[in-house]
This record gives structure tokens, sequence and C-alpha cells, in this order.
């Protein structure tokens, strides 16, 4: 079977860490069965939907790496959509009701108080042509429900146990009971579509093979699966995965702007760190940072997907970026480091990079190396750096220079481990920590040095 997988989004808000997970659990899918990855914009609800955001999606998609095959947008198909209501309506399957939305609230209350689950009760199928007629006369306009097949022939009053199955592709056998479920709303009394109708027809249209979403849409699945049947469309592959939480197992929110991509991609972390974090969470393979996509597409195994909550801790996305960075090749870096105007080449990456926490942290410990450097040295100290200034060697430099003239200035002034590495490391950086001097020492030069030692 030739696969096709999408990510619907709905463009009403910035997508977070939480939403790359079933971007990137279908893209990488779709990517190692040679499969077409469709963007599909769920923007059906066009108050709330902004190209701001559709395009700030796409941007992010791409800094992640994810391109897309394929991209579509739901609004320039509401053509389709009113075929396919035009044939449920037909079928007698999508039928109109008039409650309000308290009414409906107030009958789910009275449903809990007697103990009954809270199901629509099809009360609207009651109505008579009179009283429609009145409705309308009356100018309020109905949202319509799909009737779902959960009853006896001819008995729409008393459903009874009605049992969906799939075999999902992360989850294994799934069951619905469709009884357990009110008949859905596919179109409010404005006209506009709710996102079932339209992610069904779209899934057909686009040949979809796999739908892979995250395990809040698994009651959906079942009412979606009736829905395919109505229309004679082919029911495609389901996988519903575990969805990202924080420790203490809060859900993360679009609208609340909690790790969006923008904002950890304007922090500087890695995008393999983001990705990397968004999917090994919650699976049996070790949370590692994964090199690129490719290889992220050989650790995840749908059959290693927790059934429980992915919890994860914000903080590793910082964790698993400086872990890529400290592996990272001059070659990877080069084009930052000329951009940043950097222009110590190799030699300076390899003396920097194990204390980058993100590429960005160059720019600081290129600092060291140009100046202005604020020496740092205690009263105490004003004697030896006198002594060890006398003592540094001429040039050239290299990296053997800093042993020969801290072993030099260790015989002269009698100070050993940290009292004479410090004072040295304070007078010419301004600062207690940062890369070895063995190598900064070649980078800032002679001159440099002595400027910063007087
Ligand atoms: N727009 C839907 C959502 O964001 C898509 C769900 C689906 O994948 O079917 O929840």
């Amino acid at each position: 079977m030739s696969v096709t997988v999408r990510f619907a989004p709905s463009p009403t808000g910035h997508i977070h860490i939480g939403n790359v997970r079933p971007a990137l659990f279908n893209y990488l899918f779709a990517k190692k069965q040679g499969g077409n990855f469709v963007l599909r914009y769920d923007d059906t609800d066009v108050q709330r939907s902004k190209e701001e955001y559709a395009e700030g999606i796409a941007e992010d998609l791409k800094w992640l790496g994810i391109n897309p095959d394929r991209v579509e947008k739901q609004s320039a198909r509401f053509a389709l959509y009113d075929t396919a209501a035009a044939k449920l309506k037909d079928a007698g399957l999508l039928y109109p009701c008039y409650e309000t939305p308290e009414e409906l609230e107030r009958r789910r209350n009275r449903a809990r108080a007697l103990g009954r689950p809270p199901v629509y009760d099809r009360a609207a199928l009651k109505l008579t042509d009179e009283q429609i007629a009145e409705y309308a006369a009356a100018g309020r306009n109905p949202h319509w429900r799909f009737k779902l097949p959960n009853h006896a022939a001819g008995d729409v009053f008393a459903p009874e146990r009605t049992e969906v199955h799939w075999d999902d592709v992360i989850r294994g056998r799934q069951t619905v009971d469709l009884a357990s479920l009110s008949d859905p709303v596919l179109i409010r009394a404005d006209g506009t579509y709710l996102y079932t109708l339209p992610s069904i027809v779209d899934d057909a249209d686009m040949g979809i093979s796999h739908v892979i979403r995250g395990e809040d849409h698994i009651a959906n699945t079942g009412v979606q699966i009736a829905i395919f049947n109505a229309l004679d469309a082919k029911v495609p592959e389901f996988g519903h995965h575990n969805l990202l939480t924080t420790a203490s197992g809060e859900g993360l929110s679009k609208r609340s702007g909690a790790l969006s991509i923008r904002s950890l991609r304007a922090e500087g972390f890695e995008p393999m760190a983001v990705c990397s974090l968004a999917v090994l969470t919650g699976t049996s393979h070790a949370v590692e940072p994964a090199k690129n996509l490719d290889a992220l597409a050989e650790m995840l195994d749908f059959s290693g997907v927790s059934k429980s909550a992915a919890k994860f801790d914000p903080d590793d996305v910082g964790h698993l970026t400086a872990k890529l960075v400290h592996a990272m090749s001059y070659a990877e870096v080069a084009e930052h480091l000329k951009e940043a105007g950097i222009t110590g080449g190799e030699e300076f990456w390899q003396a920097v990079r194990e204390n980058c926490s993100t590429v960005g942290d160059v720019s600081k410990w290129w600092t060291l190396v140009t100046g202005p450097v604020a020496s740092d040295v205690a009263e105490e100290d004003q004697e030896f750096i006198t002594q060890a200034l006398a003592l540094l060697p001429s040039e050239p430099w290299d990296t053997a220079t800093w042993g020969e003239w801290t072993k030099a200035v260790k015989g002269e002034t009698g100070r050993k481990g940290k009292g004479l590495f410090m004072p040295l490391r304070k007078a010419i950086t301004g600062q207690a920590h940062g890369p070895d001097l063995k190598d900064m020492l070649p980078l800032i030069g002679r001159e440099k040095t002595l400027a910063r030692l007087s």
C-alpha cells in the first residue's frame, strides 16, 4: 500500500512542542515508507483561523526540517464538504436540531443527576413538520447532527451497544461503543462546519492511508469510521499516540504560547533537540539527540510507544541542544561563524565548542579573543601577575605555549594548581571559567595577552 499521511493543524495559534509529536510521527513514518506527507490547514473556523498563523506554522515546520509534499487549506474546499453533507442528508443520516446550548446543558445536567450518561436523546428526530416550520418562520437555523448507527433498524430511540473496532498501528486493537456517544454535530447553526466532516472528506479525497494523531482523538475515530462508511469512503488505518505533558501532567496549550517552536528557535535551541525530545519522550527508546531526521526515523518504533502520558522536562531541550552542539564539526558551524563575523576558523571552534550551550554562545567566547576584556586581578595577585608577564614566551605560539609558560611561572613563583592558573585566567579573560587557555592563548596572541596582564 502506498503511504500518504497528513498533519492537520488549525491555524489559530503558534505550534508548540506538543504539536511536533503528531507532525513528526506522521512525517517520519512516511519518510521510512517512502510515502507522502500532506500539510493540511484545518481552517474551517474562519473566525479564529489566521493567515499569519498558517505562515508561522509553515516556517516552524521548515525550521524543524519537515518539508510537506503537498499543502492544502480546508477553507478552499467547502464545495466538497457541501456535497458530502447533501449526501448524508439525502440518506437521512444528517438531521436538523434546534436546541440552544443552554437547553442542551440543562439536559446533560439532568441526565447526570439521574445517573445516566449525558448522551443526546435525539429529541430533534421527534419534531413534527409543523414544529420545524415554526422554527424556520421564527428565523431559527438548525445545527445538524449525524445519526450514529448504534440502534436496531427502525428504533433510533433505543440505542444498543454497537462496537466499532480498528487495529491501531500504535495501540493495537481498539474498540469504541457508538451507543456511549452523542450524535456528533457536523454543521453549526451558522452553517459552518465543525472539524469532523471536512476531515473525513479530505482524508478520503487526498487518499490518506494512515491517520496518526493524539490519543485524545480515540472516541472521534469511532465516530469517523461510521461516517467514512456512511459516505462509502475507504476507511484509513489509524494510530493514536500518547500526548506530551509537563512533569506535573499538564497538557500543552497552543494558545498559552508555552514552548512554542518560535520561542525555542529564538532561544537558540537546535531543531534536532526539539524533534528528538518531541518524538522519543514516552517511548521505549532513550531520549537522546538524533543527528538528523533520518536517524530519528530509525529510532521511532510504534510498538515502543507507551500507553501512558509522555511526560517531559522542558529543560531537556537545552540539555539535548548542548549535546548536539558539543558534537558539531567545524563544517556544520562554519556558516554561522562567518555570519557572526568570527574569523577564528576551526581552531577557535575546537577550542570553544565544549563550552557552548547553543551555537550562539560562540560570540561570547569570541570576545575573549578579540577583546575588549576587563582584566580581573586581585590586589594580592598583582605581583604574581607581574612576574608571570615577564616570563611570557615569545611568538610563535601554539597549544604547547600555555604549558611551557605556566611551568616557568610555577618554577619562579612556587605557585601551583588553582593558585597558579586562576589568577592568570582571570587576568587574561576577565572570567573564572571558560574554554581551555591552552587552546585560547594562541588565538589571543602575545600582544593582547601582554596588554591584559599589564
Ligand atoms: N485539526 C485537528 C486537530 O488539530 C486535526 C486532528 C486530526 O489529526 O484528525 O486536533
